[in-house]
């Protein structure tokens, strides 16, 4: 099955994005090689484009894959307010929510789903962490420095699944004959 290539229709089956993600490995990783070669800015300039475009077409409250997914970064500052919102101690919320990466010391939210997460909406939505908040990143630049993050997303997340096909497309990925 080949993924919709359509702009007018975005791909927002779960299901389906999650199946794609394995179709569409080899592929994926050969085109985070094609971005490697490309003028960065003029990536982000397309990225920005096709972001507004999907992100107006996609409603994130129909649904949180991401935080039934993935365990988000915290700071101290976080980890505070959302161990008082849990009415909890910091040291209490420390121990039975978060991890410490071992490797680079980044702390990050252990379940998932996410704890917060109420049905398909964040209970903290205000206080949720910064790493919700620019969650799936694709409004930042810089974005042919993070195609491996782009990647591991591609099947989790409906915003970067099209945001990444319709790039294919504006690059003219697949006429280039890799
Ligand atoms: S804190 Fe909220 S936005 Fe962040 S992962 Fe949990 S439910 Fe999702
Ligand atoms: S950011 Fe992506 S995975 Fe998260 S709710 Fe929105 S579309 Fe779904």
């Amino acid at each position: 099955m080949k993924p919709l290539r359509n702009p007018k229709n975005p791909e927002v089956n779960l299901a389906r994005i999650a199946m794609l993600g394995e179709l569409n490995e080899d592929e994926n990783i050969d085109f985070r090689m094609f971005l490697k070669e490309q003028d960065p800015d003029k990536v982000d300039r397309i990225v920005h484009r096709i972001n507004k475009e999907v992100t107006a077409q996609i409603d994130c409250r129909q649904c949180g894959n991401c935080c039934k997914s993935l365990k988000p970064c915290v700071s101290e500052s976080e980890i505070n307010r959302l161990a008082q919102i849990k009415n909890i101690s910091t040291g209490e919320f420390m121990s039975q929510f978060v991890e410490t990466d071992s490797f680079d010391g980044v702390k990050f939210l252990n379940d998932a789903p996410c704890i917060f997460l109420n049905d398909k909406s964040c209970s903290v939505y205000p206080d949720r962490p910064k790493d919700c908040r620019s969650y799936p990143h694709t409004h930042k630049h810089g974005f042919t420095t993070r195609t491996i993050g782009m990647i591991q997303n591609y099947s989790v997340c409906p915003i970067v699944y099209n945001v990444l096909e319709r790039l294919k497309q504006a690059l003219k990925y697949r006429v280039s004959g890799r």
